[in-house]
């Protein structure tokens, strides 16, 4: 079925502004200025009240977590005394709360206008195991697009690292389920709707053997490597004690400083790191809340994607952001970038090709972040009806300015996802109950 979108009010692409056409999964046509689509459509949809969008696409979240939002054990804490609070909580995860809280957060993600999102899930306490496989089979009965990314730690207090022995595991289990998750789900297909990534939670928090092991897992099975990498400037500190060397350079020596890879944070790098990581072709997700949240410096994104570095953006787990909204992950980029770097450095634009192009160059996908011809069909579609929006002038300026937080229509590989700001096939009431019910289990 070829379906127009027409007539939108506003859309970010080129050359499309009497709307675009959608066959199957693909964007099949675009419409310039005074122009009608080359073959009759089967169906219209009037998009005269709406932005049109390429779906956002979320690179780094921590889906377990929306269980633990403006938790009481994590409040006011720096960031490593918060961690270590917070993961003697999260070792309580169970099967059926997992799958709860990655319910949750994909619907709140795809309300937000997101159609692809990364988890990193890193949580593996026993009983656990199959926390992939729960991330999977959710992703695919919502049909949101994801890069799954199988986390690890394997440091932890027995062997003087920061983790509480009961979430961590020995590498050949690390290593034997990443094959195990690779062989399953990873799609290497255009369009693919699950892939999977290597995601150790950081270098210094897994022994050399799983990060060398990922990489050559990734390598074989053209997946993306995924870790945190300098989210604070005590992490270099404990590098230099622990490893004689900075974070980047344990990256390095792992076989991971390639466009394989992407971090997330990326606070702190000096100039010449930040060189090396455009030159390796590393991608960074700015998670611009948690940035603000801990405060310990502000990811230097106009100098990262001068030098190179493909910019996406992250919610973060919802512990260290507590909300999952892509829009609002856009805003904070804008106006943190703003703050560090001057009010002409980070446009509304430039935030929204990081939370789409940007992000989706992080997952190394070619297929999705921008409107074009031959690209999935992943849209977000915003009213500007609400208060907030009235008086603005440029609309798509608007949803990064005016604090846009809610799509009224979401398509993902060409179809509706989202009607009228509703998930569908999605009990929204029943869902916040039973994940209210399942949060209480982490008071
Ligand atoms: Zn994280």
């Amino acid at each position: 079925m070829r379906l127009w979108i027409k007539d939108p009010l506003a859309i970010l692409a080129a050359s499309a502004e009497r709307g675009i056409v959608v066959e199957g999964a693909e964007i099949v046509e675009c419409i310039a200025r005074g122009r009608s689509p080359a073959i009759r459509p089967d169906a219209t949809f009037d998009a005269s009240r709406h932005v049109v969008l390429p779906g956002l696409v979320n690179a780094h979240h921590h889906f377990y977590q929306t269980l633990t939002r403006a938790h009481a054990a994590g409040l006011g804490k720096e960031l490593i005394p918060w961690l270590m609070a917070m993961e003697r909580v999260w070792d309580r995860m169970t099967p059926e709360a997992l799958r709860i809280a990655v319910r949750m957060a994909l619907v709140e993600l795809m309300l937000s206008g997101c159609t692809t999102a990364a988890d990193h899930h890193n949580l593996f306490p026993p009983g656990l195991e199959n926390a992939i496989d729960i991330e999977v089979e959710e992703a695919t009965k919502l049909g949101l697009r994801m890069t799954v990314s199988r986390g690890s730690m394997g440091i932890s207090e027995k062997d003087g690292g920061l983790q509480p022995d009961s979430i961590v595991q020995d590498s050949d289990t690390i290593l034997e389920d990443s094959e195990r998750v690779l062989r399953l789900y990873h799609d290497q297909k255009a369009g693919a709707m699950i892939r999977v990534a290597l995601a150790p939670c950081s270098p210094l928090a897994v022994p050399k053997r799983v990060m060398e092991g990922s990489a050559e897992l990734a390598e074989r099975f053209d997946a993306r490597l995924h870790c945190h990498l300098c989210q604070s400037p005590d992490e270099d500190v404990y590098a230099m004690q622990a490893f004689g060397k900075r974070s980047v350079d344990i990256l390095e020596e792992a076989g991971w400083l390639t466009s394989r890879t992407w971090v997330a944070h990326g606070i702190c790098f000096d100039p010449a790191e930040i060189e090396r990581l455009g030159r390796a072709g590393v991608g960074v997700s700015h998670c611009a809340a948690s940035d603000m949240l801990f405060a310990q410096g502000i990811c230097p994104t106009v100098d990262l994607e001068a030098a190179g570095v493909a910019i996406g953006l992250g919610v973060d787990g919802s512990a260290s952001n507590d909300s999952s909204n892509m829009m609002e992950a856009v805003r904070h980029s804008m106006m943190l970038g703003r703050l560090r770097y001057g009010p002409s450095a980070v446009t509304p634009y430039d935030a929204l090709r990081w939370g789409t192009q940007g992000s989706a160059r992080c997952l190394g996908r070619d297929d999705i972040g921008t409107i074009a011809v031959g690209m999935q069909a992943d849209l977000a579609l915003f009213t500007l009806d609400e208060p907030r929006f009235s008086g603005a002038q440029d609309p798509i300026a608007a949803l990064a300015l005016c604090g846009a937080h809610r799509a009224d229509r979401v398509m993902v590989a060409g179809r509706w996802r989202v009607i009228d700001g509703q998930p569908e096939g999605v009990d929204l009431k029943a869902l916040i109950a039973k994940h209210k019910a399942a949060a209480r289990g982490f008071a």
